[in-house]
């Protein structure tokens, strides 16, 4: 049995939940419950505090969780990162009060600076060569210089729009995280090989997310250039349609290129085209 830990709630919950489930494994999550056991697949399903997380990994107490990259790189625990998962993206970003003329993080010498992340601010100051006072606090960080707390802060950012409704501007991005699959040291070949299984799940769900399924008809005098316009997994399938003179082709696309392609398809004569999301895919 492998014991994953999730956080039990807060951003990364319900994206991680919804990852484990499609990947097939089904458990019942029952509200206030700290652990469920999954019904079709050898894992059990801690439900934790994110800060915890690294340290019960490390401990061995759960073989594998998910979580922040900077909680991981702030509780200084020995884990494995092995997957980066692509959600909970955010960046830990030092701001200052919007009036302040302090333009770079070298303007930061001499100031005090609020942060519930000491160790990662205290590594890029070290490595800058700054020499700036650290404020660990756990929480409320953006209204520390509105208080007279201190005069910078070093926060984690998505959208920026917290640091703005406080009166606070960005001076520099010192760490960029997204939840990462993190696993203990020295686990069991069984649990290894029930890690790896689902690890592979997880890799055929995240390589579906950025692709889509491509449906179309062309003319066949423009299948050549149809063709050389979708590069497909393989090369693509290619099937008469009952009207003569006109195929249907199926391909998949990279998301990132979609309105693109679409529009160079239209332009070479494809008709019909259906754009379908694709949901697991191995290759
Ligand atoms: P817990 O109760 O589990 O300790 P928490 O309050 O510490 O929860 P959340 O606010 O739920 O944590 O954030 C969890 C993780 O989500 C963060 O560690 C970070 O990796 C990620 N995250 C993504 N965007 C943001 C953001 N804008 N602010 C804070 N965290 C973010
Ligand atoms: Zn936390």
């Amino acid at each position: 049995m492998l014991r994953l830990a999730l956080q039990k709630s807060g951003r990364l919950s319900e994206q991680s939940v919804q990852l484990i489930r499609d990947c097939g494994v089904r458990f019942s999550r029952m509200d206030g419950k700290l652990r469920a056991v999954a019904e079709n697949f050898p894992i059990e399903l801690l439900y934790l505090r994110d800060d915890d997380i690294p340290g019960y990994v490390a401990d061995g107490v759960a073989h594998a969780g998910i979580v922040g990259e900077n909680v991981v790189a702030e509780g200084g625990r020995d884990v494995t990162v092995l997957n980066r998962l692509g959600f909970g993206k955010c960046r830990l970003a030092i701001a200052v009060p919007k009036g302040s003329d302090v333009s770079g993080a070298r303007g930061l010498a001499g100031m005090h600076i609020a942060t519930s992340y000491p160790r990662i601010l205290g590594d890029f100051l070290r490595k800058e060569g700054i020499e700036a006072s650290i404020h660990e606090i756990s929480g409320s960080v953006e209204i520390a210089p509105g208080i007279g707390l201190a005069d910078a802060i070093c926060d984690l950012v998505s959208t920026g729009s917290t640091l703005l409704s406080n009166g606070l501007r960005e001076v520099e991005t010192i760490f960029r995280s997204e939840a990462v699959l993190v696993a203990h040291r020295d686990l069991t070949p069984e649990q290894t090989k029930t890690l790896d299984a689902l690890r592979f799940r997880i890799d055929s769900v995240q390589r579906a997310q950025g692709y889509r399924y491509i449906l179309l008809n062309a003319p066949n005098e423009s299948l050549p250039q149809v063709l050389d316009i979708l590069p497909g997994m393989k090369s693509p399938t290619v099937l008469p349609l009952a009207e003569s003179g006109w195929s249907s082709v199926h391909s998949v696309i990279r998301d990132d290129e979609f309105w693109e392609v679409i529009d160079r398809l239209k332009a070479v004569g494809a008709q019909g085209m259906l754009i379908v999301p694709i949901e697991k895919m191995v290759i």
